[in-house]
């Protein structure tokens, strides 16, 4: 079967993961996908943050009615003229204390009131990122593979399982991936090896290198046998040219990088003498002595090579 050719919507990102969570009132069921209507009833969407603050208002409304009727109590029953008023200017000044010291406290309040909403409704709201999961699968049987991955893109948001991060994988691996395309790498790596996820990040590694990150690279030396048996050396020494992109990366991965030296394109060979050279001070290890070597074997009479062979 051949890969699919997709377009991917651009990700909407918040400050806290929870805040894309939303509510259709009528199902009573929460979601994260990005629809603005619930696909079950058409209802629009509430945000949880909406939702919060309405919870909020109406604690804050309750509360002010029962001030002013523990004030119209006192003045009502007030025995004398002075009384009434006593009572009235208490009210008073209670009700002003209480708004300035709910302005105060207002953001921690609300914070409160939302960490304790996504307490009581945790089992409700898994069982609303189960509906979107499924609906997502809906998608893959029905060959929609873009707005497959979307769906489980947000829902891996909050659900950062290894079976979750399989999921969206084993669907870019039916995807035909471009540059442009606003991938995910390092969020997807699974906490144990796994054959689909090294082939996805196979794929990504020609498109765009600046994607093998520091977590990649650890991964794929951790896993290097399975690599290897399953894709072959030449997997793990494009991986390793993926290291000399960066000083930091060849100072922490110098082993990996020096175990595959002989095999870099003369290109990367280039790159990595010039960021030796123009690093003396830091220690290389081995990796400085090997590339001397390897620039005096193979690259002596090479004139791009000639300001690094001494
Ligand atoms: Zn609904």
């Amino acid at each position: 079967m051949g890969k699919h050719a997709v377009q991917f919507s651009k990700k909407k990102r918040t400050k806290y993961r929870f805040q894309k969570l939303k509510m259709c009132k009528k199902c009573n069921r929460y979601s994260i996908l990005k629809d603005e209507n619930c696909p079950t009833c058409g209802a629009a969407f509430v945000g949880i943050e909406s939702l919060v603050k309405s919870i909020f208002k109406n604690r804050l409304f309750t509360e002010a009615i029962w001030i002013l009727i523990i004030v119209s109590i006192g003045i009502v029953f007030a025995p004398t003229v002075n009384t009434l008023y006593y009572s009235l200017i208490a009210g008073v000044i209670f009700c002003i204390s209480y708004v300035i010291l709910t302005f105060i406290f207002m953001k921690s309040e609300y914070f409160n009131q939302l960490k304790k909403m996504l307490r009581v409704d945790l089992k409700k709201i898994s069982a609303g990122l189960q509906f979107d999961s499924e609906l997502a699968n809906e998608d893959v049987r029905e060959g929609r593979l873009g707005q497959a991955y979307e769906k489980l893109r947000e829902i891996g948001d909050l659900i950062s399982k290894d079976k979750m991060k399989l999921r969206q994988v084993k669907v870019l691996n039916d995807i035909m991936l471009r540059s442009d395309m606003e991938l995910e790498l390092e969020q997807l790596i699974p906490t144990v090896y796994d054959k689909d996820f090294v082939k996805y990040a196979l794929e990504v590694l020609k498109i765009n290198r600046s994607m093998i990150t520091k977590k990649c690279l650890a991964y794929f030396i951790q896993n290097r046998e399975s690599i290897v048996m399953d894709f072959g050396l030449d997997s793990l020494i494009s991986v390793a040219g993926t290291a000399l992109r960066m000083k930091l990366y060849i100072q922490e991965f110098h082993e990996f990088i020096e175990e595959f030296l002989d095999y870099f394109p003369k290109e990367r060979v280039l790159r990595l003498c010039s960021i030796l050279q123009s690093n003396p001070e830091v220690d290389w290890g081995s990796l400085g002595e090997k590339t001397k070597h390897l620039v005096a074997m193979k690259y002596h009479y090479d004139p791009d090579f000639k300001q690094f062979v001494s």
